[in-house]
C-alpha cells in the first residue's frame, strides 16, 4: 500500500479523486492498497466545482473543471443519476461505494477513460446547453460508468492484472469496447433520453459507417482488437481501407448477439444476462479474466445453445452481418438506398494553405481504380487551377459517368489522369417497425428494448 499527500499549488483549494483519504487528520492525504489501485486513481487538483448525487445509496462526484455552461443544475444531475441507475441495473450489483466523474470543460471537448472507482470525460463547454450535445454527453456517461464493471472486473485475461512493461494483448476489445458502447446507447434509450425511433437511426448510422467502410472486408474484428497497439492506435493514409473499428464493429455484433439471445430464450433473456453471468463466475467466483472460449461458453450457457458459428463467422471473420434477420426477431426491417445519386471520387482531397492534397483513396473506388495516390497534389482539375467548390464538385457533387482531367504532382513526377466517376458504393441504412408485426415479435421488442 501507499500514500499520497497532495499540495495544492496557492489558490488552487479542491482536490478531486476517488482513493481514500488516508488515515490521520491530515489534509489532502490519500492511501491506495496496490500500485494497480494508485495509478487507475487520477487526481484532479484545482479549482473546480464538486457536485454530488447519490444512486442507490452510493455517493457520486462530479467534479467540474472549466468554464462551462450549466443552464439546469437540478436535472443535470437528476440526468445522471438516470444514466447510474440504468447502468447499475444491468448486473445487478454495484461493487462501489463511491464513484467520481471528473469532467474536463475545454474546446477540445470529446472522449473519456475509464478507471477502477472513476472517470475523466471531456466535454465542450456549450455541451449543456445544445440537445444534441447533451444526449451525447449522455451516452458518453454511460459508456465510462459502464466500463466498471465492463473492462474494469468484467475482463479478458489480459486487460487485468496489466503488465505494465509490454502491450496487452486480447482479440476481444470488440466485447470491452465495443460493448460497452452497444450498451451504452442501449442505456440512454433505456432511461428515455432518446425515443426508440432515435434509437433505431442511431444504430443505422453506425452500420452505415461499419459497412461502407472498406476495412470491413479485410480485417476481422477480433484482429482489429489484438492490432489494436500497432494500427488503430497508430492509423495511416490506408487505415480505412484495411481495418475496422473495434468500437463500431463490436457494438453491432453486440447488437445482433442481444437478438440471438432474446429470440433464443424466447424473450426470457438478453445481453444483461451474460454480462451477469461473468460478473458472478470470473470477477467475483474465479477472481480473474476470462478466455475467449469462456466468453463464448457463457454466451452459450445464457442462450441454451451454442453460437460458434456466429463468433467464428462475424468475429474472427469478415462475413457481412445479417441485420436484416436479427431485427426480424423483434419486427424490425432494415432498408438501404444509395447514399448518394451522385457519383464518388472515392478520396479525401484537404486544402492545405493552398495545396490540394489527397489523404485518402477509397479501395476499389474512382480514384483507386484510376491510379490517384495518398498525398499526390492536384494542381490542375479540368484544365484549370482547383478551387474549393471544383474539388467539392469533382468528390461527390457530379453525375455519375463525369469524365474528370486531374494533373496531379505524384512525388517527383507529374500525372496526367483522366478518371470516369463510378457511382457513389455508399448505402444509407434505415431501420423501421414492420407493419403487422406478431404479437410474439412485440413481446421480444420489449425485451430487448427494456424500457
Ligand atoms: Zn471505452
Amino acid at each position: 500500500s501507499s500514500q499520497v499527500t497532495v499540495q495544492p499549488a496557492a489558490g488552487w483549494n479542491v482536490v478531486s479523486t476517488a482513493l481514500r483519504p488516508a488515515a490521520g487528520m491530515q489534509k489532502y492525504a490519500y492511501q491506495s492498497a496496490s500500485y494497480d489501485e494508485l495509478a487507475d486513481s487520477p487526481i484532479e487538483v484545482g479549482t473546480q466545482k464538486v457536485l454530488n448525487f447519490t444512486t442507490n445509496n452510493t455517493p457520486h462526484q462530479v467534479a467540474m473543471f472549466g468554464p462551462h455552461t450549466l443552464p439546469d443544475e437540478a436535472r443535470f444531475l437528476a440526468d445522471m443519476k438516470r444514466v447510474t441507475e440504468e447502468a447499475q441495473r444491468v448486473v445487478g450489483q454495484n461493487p462501489l461505494d463511491h464513484y467520481l466523474f471528473i469532467v474536463h470543460n475545454t474546446e477540445a471537448g470529446g472522449g473519456g477513460l475509464e478507471h477502477l472507482y472513476s472517470t475523466t470525460l471531456g466535454a465542450r463547454p456549450g455541451t449543456y446547453a445544445n440537445p444534441v450535445a447533451y444526449t451525447n454527453f449522455l451516452r458518453l456517461v454511460a459508456h465510462e460508468y459502464f466500463h466498471l464493471w465492463n473492462v474494469k472486473r468484467i475482463r479478458p485475461i489480459a486487460l487485468g492484472p496489466f503488465d505494465y512493461d509490454h502491450e496487452n494483448y486480447t482479440h476481444m476489445l470488440w466485447v470491452s469496447e465495443g460493448q460497452t458502447e452497444y450498451m451504452a446507447n442501449q442505456l440512454v434509450q433505456r432511461a428515455g433520453f432518446v425515443s426508440a425511433q432515435e434509437y433505431y437511426d442511431q444504430l443505422a448510422g453506425v452500420i452505415g459507417g461499419v459497412e461502407n467502410q472498406p476495412g470491413n472486408k479485410q480485417q476481422p474484428v477480433a484482429m482489429a482488437s489484438f492490432d489494436a497497439w500497432i494500427r488503430a492506435y497508430r492509423p495511416d493514409e490506408n487505415s480505412r481501407n484495411s481495418e475496422i473499428s473495434y468500437y463500431d464493429k463490436g457494438e453491432l455484433v453486440g447488437l445482433v448477439l442481444d437478438l440471438m439471445l432474446v429470440q433464443a430464450t424466447n424473450g426470457q433473456k438478453h445481453i444483461d444476462d451474460v454480462f451477469r453471468l461473468l460478473y458472478d463466475k470470473y470477477y467475483k467466483g474465479l477472481k480473474r479474466g476470462f478466455t475467449d472460449q469462456e466468453y463464448q461458453d457463457a454466451v452459450a450457457e445464457v442462450a441454451g445453445r451454442r453460437f460458434d458459428d456466429y463468433f467464428q463467422n462475424y468475429v474472427y471473420n469478415t462475413r457481412t452481418l445479417d441485420y436484416a434477420t436479427a431485427l426480424g426477431y423483434v419486427g424490425l426491417s432494415i432498408t438501404s438506398a444509395p447514399a448518394s445519386p451522385n457519383g464518388a471520387l472515392g478520396a479525401t482531397v484537404v486544402n492545405r494553405a493552398g495545396h490540394y492534397v489527397v489523404t485518402y483513396v477509397k479501395r476499389d473506388g474512382t480514384a483507386w481504380n484510376g491510379g490517384l495516390n495518398a498525398n499526390d497534389e492536384i494542381m490542375q482539375l479540368n484544365g484549370a487551377a482547383p478551387t474549393d467548390d471544383a474539388v467539392k464538385q469533382a468528390v461527390n457533387g457530379t453525375a455519375a459517368g463525369t469524365v474528370l482531367k486531374l494533373q496531379v504532382k505524384h512525388g517527383t513526377q507529374t500525372r496526367d489522369l483522366s478518371l470516369t466517376l463510378q457511382p457513389d458504393p455508399d448505402r444509407k441504412y434505415q431501420i423501421q417497425p414492420t407493419p403487422g408485426a406478431t404479437p410474439d415479435q412485440q413481446r421480444l421488442l420489449a425485451k430487448w428494448l427494456s424500457r
